[in-house]
């Protein structure tokens, strides 16, 4: 993908200094590869982002890869309990012990030649998450350059966290540089001199976030089959959205017990939607069909009020330009979108509909406090689990169409001047220059 596509949305200086900074990386990356390796090619974030900037990096010059661990549901069981416990959460009962441990290093241990056997010396390696964490030792013992890039965490540490962190601390120490996106999701064993804080971005370009017209907004959200529970989609009417993968720390049970509790106070034609993948499509994800089958109970119990105005939509995941695409139409489709995480370490689905001019009502939690100004580019709700005020936050937006549209474009440029690609890259490049310079 070529990087000049970027280029219209860009001011002069900001051209200027992308094209200097890639210019620059591509002669000091000459005969090196850039590895980027997770565990799930689809699904969730970290996927969204990479699929982006692996392919600006190669439009750019610079010989740019990817490789995806597999895993089994054991593995998976352990990785998500460190996801949770990064978030400060205990999500399941299970420890982060020796036993733990010892399926975490057996499923890499399967996979490690594969992906070391590729890389060759003095090579850069983006290790995303604690999923491929244990790999960062044998990358080094073959000589290439190491970076773990963390995604997850919050910023106030507790028992949770500092067992995940205890977990993962012996892992991730041979890694050259660590990124984080925000500074205080970092532990203190964490050496500042190679800690570097890169906050995600989005690609203007994608399925997920290209124009759609809007004959292309209605079909995409009036597909057959979408709908897993609730009536079809409204045809007029306000709409409430919140996009997310299936996970308790989305809180999409929250945002419906909050919806069905207080839509008295919501004009009535306003209407929720709640948003996420098919829960077969993730191999990564356990947990997710459980936290959707939660959610259909949770859709039952409604007052009929709620129930007739609330909407689960499923959005198939064999397709992932299909799938994104959806998703696109329904944020463009919204009136308002919600993102009730309890913990966040960035949240795409913030910045995805604030692009597209949408106003947003978040937690103030992780990477999100840094996404949107209160009151300016979008609503920050201070406590997560407080319902009423999410709502309460949501009504007077609903009745105001002035503020959205005003709120929606500052959102717009929030994005455009911090959130896109050519900053991700520009700091990148600028770690991989200091590290292999
Ligand atoms: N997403 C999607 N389909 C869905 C639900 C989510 O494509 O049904 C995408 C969403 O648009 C976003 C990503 O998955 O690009 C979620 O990223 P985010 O940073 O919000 O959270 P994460 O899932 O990584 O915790």
């Amino acid at each position: 993908m070529p990087l000049h596509r970027l280029e219209p949305l860009l001011t002069a200086e900001r051209v200027e200094r992308l094209r200097a900074t890639v210019d620059a990386a591509r002669g000091l990356l000459d005969r090196r590869t850039v590895w980027n390796v997770n565990s799930t090619a689809r699904g969730g974030g970290v996927a969204e982002m990479l699929h982006t900037l692996v392919a600006y990096a190669a439009g750019a010059g610079v010989d740019t890869r990817w490789l995806v661990v597999d895993g089994d549901p054991e593995f998976f069981a352990v990785t998500k309990r460190i996801h949770n416990r990064l978030h400060g959460v205990r999500g399941d009962d299970g420890r982060l012990d020796a036993g733990a441990r010892a399926t975490y290093d057996a499923t890499l241990a399967r996979q490690r030649d594969e992906v070391v056997d590729r890389v060759r010396p003095g090579d850069v390696v983006l290790l995303h998450d604690p999923q491929v964490a244990g790999l960062a030792c044998h990358l080094r013992d073959r000589g290439a350059v190491v970076v773990w890039r963390c995604h997850v965490g919050q910023d106030d540490h507790n028992e949770w966290t500092r067992e995940a962190w205890g977990f993962l601390r012996e892992l991730v120490e041979p890694a050259q540089a660590c990124v984080f996106s925000r500074e205080a999701f970092a532990p203190d064993w964490v050496d500042r001199r190679w800690l570097r804080v890169i906050p995600p971005s989005l690609d203007p370009f994608s399925p997920k976030n290209a124009d759609l017209r809007a004959d292309e907004v209605e079909a995409l959200v009036r597909r057959d089959g979408l709908v897993v529970e609730g009536a079809p989609l409204p045809t007029d009417g306000r709409v409430v959205l919140q996009v997310s993968r299936w996970d308790r720390l989305k809180d999409m049970g929250g945002v419906l017990a909050a919806f069905g509790e207080h839509v008295r106070l919501l004009p009535d034609d306003v209407h929720l939607v709640l948003a996420g993948p098919q829960t077969d499509g993730v191999a990564d994800d356990p947990g997710a069909a459980e936290v959707l089958a939660d959610c259909r109970d949770l859709w039952h119990a409604l007052p009929p009020r709620a129930r007739d105005r609330s909407h689960l939509v499923s959005v198939p995941m064999d397709d992932l330009d299909d799938n994104a695409r959806v998703v696109n139409a329904l944020q463009r489709w919204s009136t308002v979108v919600v993102q009730k995480s309890l913990a966040e370490g960035f949240g795409l689905t913030v910045t995805e509909p604030m692009w597209k001019g949408r106003p947003v009502v978040a937690s103030a939690v992780g990477g999100i406090r840094d996404q949107v100004e209160d009151g300016v580019s979008g609503v920050l709700l201070d406590d997560p689990r407080d319902g009423a005020a999410l709502v309460a936050a949501l009504a007077p937006l609903l009745e105001d169409a002035d503020r959205r549209r005003e709120m929606g474009r500052a959102a717009h440029l929030r994005v455009r001047d911090h959130y896109l690609a050519d900053r991700h890259l520009i700091q990148y490049a600028e770690l991989f220059a200091q590290l292999v310079g």
